[in-house]
């Protein structure tokens, strides 16, 4: 064990001192009254590390035990592998890809981003809980969340009769239909240190298919923890994924984005009215959080998703904001950053980012983003053309489009609304298409499919 020798040491340091000692809880923080010494405030020191330490200790325990499975299941894979190509390929994609990501069909020219679609995380958390299906034959099979934000693939679940666990609001599940010998897979964006736990005291076969990405943001917050910095998250408090993450933190704050961060950092240079600050972020901090003590030190981590420009900007806020109070020496001492955004979000971001740059080169009348609607790193690709000015939209599956006409899809405010798709039927359509890291290739080529047929009926065209 890691910790056992510091805490033999903190233990034998508390029962040889002769000096009276009063932990005084402050939130979940202890702090130590001015007559302790020296060596009694380091064995406390000792002691909350330790404390800290525990979580993170935890989850590699129950990691290790038989009856978690981390690796998917060999015996099944061929067949997973052959059933996943026909859900999810699409020879339209191949075709734009083989001709340099631009084909033009039925009056329509499409420009596909240069990175877009399925990521290595999610294509492994797929092929892991299939295989754990066909690995399991006869067990009831439960999922702690949608194993990804895209439809088809958890229609598919429902259909390989996957037991979704029910959700009761304000995060909390109702796991009382797990019951003895069943199997329980756990999302790629993770699930809580709770849900781990309370897994791990039952008789379950728990597989895993947790993101590395992610759980490299769970190390990060680990290590901020050890060292005694407060976790400042890049993330909406209430994802899947930032719950797990603050799952893992004794002391967090959540900033949604920029203007939530701005506020973050003002306290921390000039103070404020504790009471309103604490109303704001009531949703999006520890129990306990005390921003008079637990800003002086933070360090930065994101959900895995975020825009990445925000992240960094959020990153250099948090780094002023250190430095204009405890000067520019110190103020290292005070801000830790680790690049936690997974590659595959950033290299969606930038592809789309280079279709904004070389829209009116390309002549495009819209852009069109693929992926589900509770997908944040699809929201994402969203408001990189938004933000340009673009006429962009965010649909979840092909039936979005619709034969009068119509588009269907959500704006960056989370709305769904619905409105008159193809400004002019008699003039070529160039448009630009991405998708998100949870979306099919299958789903692009059904949405292209739509609107090919849609200018074909609507112009009358033969070609
Ligand atoms: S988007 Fe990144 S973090 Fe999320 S599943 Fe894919 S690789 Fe992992």
């Amino acid at each position: 064990m890691k910790f056992a020798s510091s805490s033999l040491l903190a233990l034998a340091a508390l029962a040889t001192s002769s000096h009276a000692f009063t932990p005084v809880p402050i939130g979940h923080r202890l702090f130590v009254t001015p007559s302790s010494s020296l060596s009694l405030r380091m064995s406390t020191e000792v002691t909350d590390e330790t404390k800290k330490a525990t979580k993170k200790e935890k989850r590699l325990q129950y990691m290790k035990s038989p009856s978690f499975y981390r690796q998917g299941f060999k015996d099944v894979r061929p067949a997973v592998e052959k059933s996943m190509e026909d859900q999810f390929k699409s020879s339209l994609v191949d075709e734009l890809k083989s001709s340099n990501f631009v084909i033009e069909k039925d009056g329509v020219k499409v420009h596909l981003a240069k990175d877009f679609g399925f990521c290595w995380g999610v294509e492994r958390s797929i092929a892991l809980a299939y295989e754990a299906v066909e690995h399991f034959p006869g067990k009831t099979v439960h999922i702690t969340n949608e194993l990804i934000h895209n439809p088809e693939v958890n229609d598919r679940l429902h259909e390989m009769n996957v037991q979704f666990i029910e959700k009761l609001g304000e995060g909390k599940k109702d796991f009382s239909k797990v019951g003895e010998g069943d199997v329980v897979i756990l999302p790629a964006f993770g699930a809580s240190f709770e849900e781990m736990s309370l897994l791990n005291s039952k008789n379950v076969d728990v597989v895993d298919t947790t993101c590395p990405w992610v759980s490299k943001v769970w190390n990060t917050v680990d290590t901020h923890q050890r060292k005694g910095l407060t976790s400042v998250i890049h993330g909406k408090y209430g994802h899947e994924e930032t719950v797990a993450t603050t799952s893992f933190c004794e002391d967090y704050i959540c900033v949604k984005d920029i203007k939530e961060a701005e506020m973050v950092a003002d306290y921390i240079v000039n103070g404020g009215d504790k009471e309103k600050f604490l109303k704001y972020f009531e949703k999006a901090v520890s129990e306990g959080f005390d921003p008079d003590t637990m800003l002086n030190k933070v360090g930065l981590a994101n959900q895995t998703t975020m825009y990445k420009k925000e992240t960094r900007a959020i990153g250099q806020l948090m780094q002023k904001a250190m430095m204009k109070k405890f000067g520019p020496v110190e103020a290292k001492d005070h801000y830790l950053e680790f690049d936690t955004i997974c590659d595959a979000t950033q290299e969606r971001q930038d592809a789309i980012h280079e279709l904004v740059e070389n829209a009116d080169s390309l002549g495009l009348d819209f852009i069109l983003v693929v992926g589900g609607w509770d997908s944040s790193n699809t929201a994402h690709l969203l408001e990189i053309p938004q933000k340009a000015g673009i006429r962009s939209f965010h649909i979840n599956k092909a039936s979005c489009i619709g034969a009068d006409n119509t588009i269907t899809h959500r704006t960056i405010k989370g709305d769904i609304v619905t409105e008159k798709f193809l400004e002019d039927m008699d003039k070529k359509v160039v448009m630009g298409v991405t998708s998100g890291a949870s979306t099919p290739d299958k789903a692009v080529q059904d949405s292209l499919s739509q609107i090919f047929l849609l200018k074909k009926v609507h112009s009358g065209s033969d070609e």
